[in-house]
């Protein structure tokens, strides 16, 4: 779980490309996906790096907890508490993560597909 130099929401993190931060709390960001899916299309990651779900837990209940905090605030932040959201993490490759950075996705403002994938 140790920081690195080449990973790009670490990067994000620690301010490399001036991304503005729809939120944050102690030990999370939230900031805009840069390919949106959705009017609403928040990424959540800990400060911290951690590669996905499974190198979280079990052990790090409260960060988890925290990270879910700042999803349920982003909704409220953008107005898509009340018409309804999605929180999503990809884990590994039959997740379809992408980037080895462990993020929560929050998407909302359009009706979104009942489906899983
Ligand atoms: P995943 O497929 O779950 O790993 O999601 C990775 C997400 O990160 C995708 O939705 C990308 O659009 C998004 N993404 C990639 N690079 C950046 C970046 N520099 N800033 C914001 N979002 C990014
Ligand atoms: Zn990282």
């Amino acid at each position: 779980m140790s920081d690195t130099t080449d990973c790009i929401f670490c990067k994000i993190v620690r301010g490399d490309f001036g991304t503005e931060f729809v939120a944050e709390s102690d030990n999370a960001v939230a900031f805009r996906d840069i390919s949106p899916m959705a009017p609403t299309h928040v990424l959540v990651v800990p400060k911290r790096h951690v590669s996905s779900l499974q190198d979280l837990l079990p052990g790090n209940s409260a960060l988890a907890g925290e990270l879910l905090e700042l999803a349920s605030t982003v909704a409220r932040l953008e107005g898509v508490a009340d018409s309804g959201y999605r929180v999503v993490t990809n884990d590994g490759a039959d997740g379809g993560q992408t980037i080895f950075h462990l993020h929560f996705h929050v998407l909302g403002g359009r009706r979104l597909n009942a489906g899983m994938g």
